[in-house]
């Protein structure tokens, strides 16, 4: 085959395939499929640089740029009024009504989600280039990172010549993605999803904007009357066909029931969304009425903003409780019981001492508290207006509340401030540092109020006292049955297997999550020798490893105050055996990756989940927006119906069955069982 149809083939193939995976959910090939679809493109390429076309798809990632051109939009990104209420929506369209001196309906009702605005040019079948939204009469042109968004398609079949609008977000799910990777990496998280969004489109180097995981979905074209469009729902109709993103969630309504019953519909539903959203768009689905109606200087008249209600709230700040962490004491703010986001709050974090003291928040004063998705309610501000003299400042603590001891007070490199508690034999701190430990090293059966108990009894004075806990000194506890004793210390024995990544996460050192953690365990070729003995040049050769968070492990690695812990677990600890070395060694295709399992296969269900095991996947008994696939058997046919395919479909999360599993694994199925 001539080299240039070979590459225009597999532009067309790659096109289609990002389109089947970031704009459908719906996987034609596997993943490894499309890399070697895309690196065969990048060899052709770069064989015959003269080849290389702008709208190829090797091509999304760009140079770093050192500012922002502006560009002037030509059709004005006008705000939408807001409206807080459904009789505020049954108002305005009445004045549409009147206005128009017709009816009004159907309107389309589509979600708001909350990103970042953005205008993206396309001619000829191009994409011409992109612009945030600015005033609204002139935005920031981030042709180059918009370029690297998967679901944005640099070509289309129709040659309109036409400025689509759409929202650019983060995926929540990236949000902890990224998360993770940060507090592992001893770096401040992303506060939400709009915030990374934003920071990440006018990031200059298109690089870090690929990295983001950044998602588009449109809502319309600037100039849809002009270029012959009769309704607002034909021109989302046409863009989806085109290969764009949209919300599959906005519906054409007929009447104010149907509105009311779409917006208690999403209420309900946008919990479950891998986006945020923060209301409804409503707008008239016929342009010439639009047309007709027109805009103030600052909105539309004819489409209006459902908010939903803030999950915020006023209420009494009663009393501070200084809570012992494992490495610092933080404010844990008790409010008068109020209701919020459909559960009673009575405590809220204050974060800390300086936002405390930036805030000027006072013990007594009237505090909004808000509650952000599943974030834990916090303490927004004071109202510093209804303060009546009586409140007072709050003071950081002196005195530990578990040992009694005077607290170090002090400053970290970000001079922030820390307040901690120093003492070696306090209770508190020697706490939350076994609860740390046995969580992260996933000791079975092993709660809190039990490690409360044997600090109590004094059964425990350091970590290491876990690991030798016998059935007897457990069974003279209170409400401790024998069998329990037994099923804590088999717990113990079990996790001494565990993978040294799971160890090192459980010391507790600061700046060391899983992640970090993940990383130093397989530089050290899971060996906890190896890894005592690290040296801050080493750490820093691995991949991600910081100066300082190589520097906290040196020092914990040093402190003589934990010798006695790392040679008890160099005595306990005896890594995975053999069969579940080779289970680890038998691939790491699935890994991250989540799986459930439900139908009827051609296999039993037991042996699909423990190959999935098998290749380092996870398996869960429900769909939620972090599942990677859901795997129906092959047995069952469209028909099917299950929550779990509801809810996945809701998700846009990929069905497979047993037989693409066995594709993703390059392996096949004979005889009801997986070979290759
Ligand atoms: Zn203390």
């Amino acid at each position: 085959m001539q080299i240039t149809a070979r590459i225009e083939e597999l532009r067309r193939l790659i096109r289609h395939h990002e389109r089947c995976y970031f704009v459908l959910a719906a996987p034609e090939i596997s993943d490894r499929e499309f890399d070697l679809l895309m690196a065969e493109l990048q060899d052709l390429e770069r064989q015959h640089p003269e080849l290389i076309t702008p709208d190829s798809p090797t091509q999304r990632v760009g140079e770093a740029v050192s500012s922002f051109n502006t560009v002037k939009h030509r059709v004005p990104m006008m705000s939408i009024e807001n409206s807080y209420s459904i009789a505020d929506i049954v108002e305005w369209l009445q004045r549409l009504e009147k206005a128009a001196g017709t009816g009004v309906f159907p309107v389309v009702c589509e979600l708001k989600i909350d990103g970042v605005s953005g205008s993206f040019c396309y001619r000829d079948g191009r994409l011409q280039n992109c612009a945030t939204r600015g005033n609204g009469t002139e935005g920031d042109l981030i042709t180059e990172n918009a370029r690297t968004i998967r679901s944005l398609p640099l070509t289309i079949e129709s040659d309109l010549d036409m400025d689509v609008r759409g929202e650019i977000y983060t995926p929540k799910s990236m949000l902890d993605v990224l998360n993770q990777q940060r507090s592992a990496d001893g770096e401040e998280p992303f506060k939400n999803c709009r915030n990374l969004t934003a920071g990440t489109i006018k990031s200059l180097d298109p690089a870090v904007a690929a990295q983001r995981g950044l998602q588009v979905m449109v809502y319309g074209i600037a100039q849809a009357t002009e270029l012959g469009f009769s309704h607002h729902s034909a021109t989302l109709e046409f863009l989806a066909k085109q290969g764009f993103k949209l919300n599959q969630a906005w519906k054409r309504c007929q009447s104010y029931q149907e509105i009311t019953e779409f917006i208690e519909e999403i209420a309900a539903r946008r919990d479950s969304f891998d986006f945020d959203i923060d209301g409804i768009v409503i707008k008239i689905d016929n342009l010439s009425l639009q047309a007709e109606l027109g805009s103030t200087n600052k909105a539309p008249r004819w489409a209006i903003a459902y908010k939903y209600p803030q999950e915020r709230a006023m209420s009494r700040l009663l009393r501070v409780e200084w809570q012992t962490g494992r490495s610092q004491l933080t404010p844990v703010a008790h409010i008068d019981p109020v209701e919020l986001g459909g559960t009673t709050v009575s405590r809220a974090s204050l974060h800390n001492i300086d936002q405390i003291r930036e805030k000027d928040i006072r013990l007594g004063d009237m505090v909004t508290v808000e509650k952000a998705g599943y974030i834990i309610p916090y303490i927004v501000a004071p109202a510093a207006d209804k303060r009546d003299g009586s409140e007072q400042t709050i003071e950081p603590p002196t005195h530990c509340p578990s040992c009694q001891q005077p607290l170090k007070i002090s400053r970290d490199e970000n001079s922030a401030t820390q307040i901690r508690c120093d003492n070696p034999s306090c209770q508190g701190v020697l706490a939350r540092r076994i609860i740390h430990f046995i969580t992260q090293i996933e000791i079975e059966n092993f709660g809190p109020q039990l490690v409360e108990q044997l600090i109590e009894k004094e059964q425990v004075q350091g970590v290491e006292d876990i690991l030798t806990l016998s059935r007897l000194q457990l069974a003279a506890l209170e409400r401790m049955g024998e069998k329990s004793a037994e099923k804590i210390v088999t717990g113990i024995e079990n996790a001494a297997h565990q993978p040294l990544a799971k160890l090192i996460s459980a010391l507790g050192i600061n700046n060391v999550g899983t992640v970090v953690s993940e990383k130093i365990a397989t530089w050290y070729r899971q060996s906890f020798s190896a890894f005592l003995e690290a040296t801050e040049t080493d750490l820093v050769q691995i991949d991600g490893i910081k100066e300082k968070v190589a520097g906290s492990i040196i020092e914990f690695l040093k402190n003589p105050d934990n010798h006695s812990l790392i040679n008890a677990l160099k005595a306990w600890w005896k890594g995975p055996d053999s069969a579940q070395l080779a289970q680890m060694s038998a691939g790491s295709q699935l890994t991250g990756k989540t799986f459930v399992v439900t139908g009827e296969a051609s296999m039993p269900r037991r042996q699909i989940e423990e190959q999935i095991k098998k290749y380092g996947g996870n398996v869960k008994s429900s769909v939620s927006p972090k599942t990677s696939y859901l795997l129906i058997g092959s047995q069952e046919n469209d028909s099917f119906v299950s929550n779990k395919k509801s809810r996945a479909i809701e998700l846009k999360i990929p069905i497979i069955d047993e037989f693409e599993l066995a594709r993703m694994l390059e392996m096949k199925i004979e005889n009801g069982k997986f070979t290759g």
